[in-house]
């Protein structure tokens, strides 16, 4: 895969829209990229989306993982003079929402809407970050009959609607990198290794609802029980010239990062990775010939934390794409990091049996 042919499929993934719980058509347009590198295709009760390449090995499996939610929103209720409250699906920083537009996905099919603050001229809003309260979605209306009538009910999802950008000829821009930019290493790596008969059987997830804690990921590596397993997610990536305490530095255009330590202190999820894992994820990088960097993080759980701890524990290993502006409507990845990450994991799939097998 080339860079335009990445930018085309990170702009199609990202033009497709996904909140936790509702990722059918994100899982869909995996699908479709995945059917003709892939043997066998199928879903679970929670919406994780699993596509099966049978190895020489069938026994011996590495489980690839990408969430396939995007941060959203969801309808609460209707106020009486038409505005639409609603809550966050996943983590926002409520400042980010005002002067933007959302999309509801009703049964009926999308309305737009738009969320404003009391003009300038007037004061403004109060200090301080807007709440849940504060922040109504206008889509036109001015009773609950008439946003009722548009086909709103509490529970539809909400996402950012903001298309998607290049911002010079190697900086994608969109709002839904994370963690689509997972999903499109995923399948560069599978179509990298599509004509090729490989020892391990790989199964790709694309897993539902990352952003509401982990969740889905946990039972799919149950169901799959794979010898060892790859997360990929976005990751932090640092301006340059950044200094963060918590992060060491992962920059976009430098590689992508191999996740070896990310705990959440809040929440006490997290991985890390054992040395004969990070071994071979270094080996499958060099193999490879890509620039790469290593990511040693807090606060940025990933799927990595659940699967590595399902049934009786499994080898679980991250692949980081650094990303700028982590949960907003333009978040940024490097494309060459996509592509270079793709590679990394074709790398470390098509070696994996022999670093690993002898082991289990
Ligand atoms: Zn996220």
């Amino acid at each position: 895969m080339n860079r335009q042919e990445m930018i085309a499929l990170l702009g199609s993934l990202n033009s497709v829209w996904g909140t936790s719980g509702h990722e059918q058509a994100v899982g869909d347009r995996l699908g479709e990229y995945l059917a003709d590198c892939t043997d066998e295709q199928f879903e679970d009760a929670l919406g994780n989306r699993f596509f099966v390449k049978t190895g020489t090995h069938p026994d011996f499996k590495v489980m690839v993982s990408a969430h396939m939610d995007e941060i959203g929103f969801i309808v609460q209720d209707i106020w009486d003079d038409g505005y639409v409250a609603f809550l966050p699906v996943g983590m926002h920083d409520t400042r980010l929402l005002v002067n933007q537009v959302l999309t509801v996905h009703t049964a009926c099919g999308d309305v737009e809407g738009v969320v404003g603050i009391k003009p300038v001229h007037q004061g403004g809003p109060a200090g301080g970050a807007p709440t849940y309260t504060d922040l109504k979605l206008d889509v036109g209306t001015f009773s609950r009959a008439d946003t009722e009538a548009l086909g709103i009910r509490p529970g539809d999802p909400i996402t950012n609607e903001r298309g998607w950008r290049m911002l010079g000829d190697n900086v994608f821009s969109g709002k839904a990198v994370d963690n689509r930019a997972g999903c499109a290493a995923m399948i560069a790596a599978m179509r990298q290794l599509k004509d090729l008969k490989l020892d391990a059987t790989v199964v790709c997830c694309g897993s539902a609802m990352e952003e509401m804690g982990v969740k889905g990921s946990g039972p799919a590596a149950q169901r799959i029980r794979p010898d060892v397993a790859i997360c990929l997610d976005v990751c932090f990536g640092a301006a340059d010239g950044e200094i963060n305490a918590n992060n060491r530095r992962n920059e976009l255009g430098k590689g992508p990062a191999l996740m070896f330590y990310d705990w959440n202190n809040t929440s006490c999820l997290g991985n890390i990775v054992p040395q004969r894992l990070r071994t071979a994820m270094v080996d499958a990088a060099e193999a490879a010939g890509c620039p790469y960097q290593i990511g040693v993080t807090m606060n940025c759980g990933t799927d990595a934390a659940m699967i590595a701890y399902a049934g009786i524990g499994i080898l679980t290993g991250g692949i980081g794409i650094p990303n700028r502006y982590m949960h907003s409507a333009v978040g940024t990845v490097c494309v060459d990091d996509v592509l270079h990450a793709g590679e990394i994991l074709a790398h470390f799939i098509k070696d994996a049996a022999m670093h690993f097998e002898i082991q289990n």
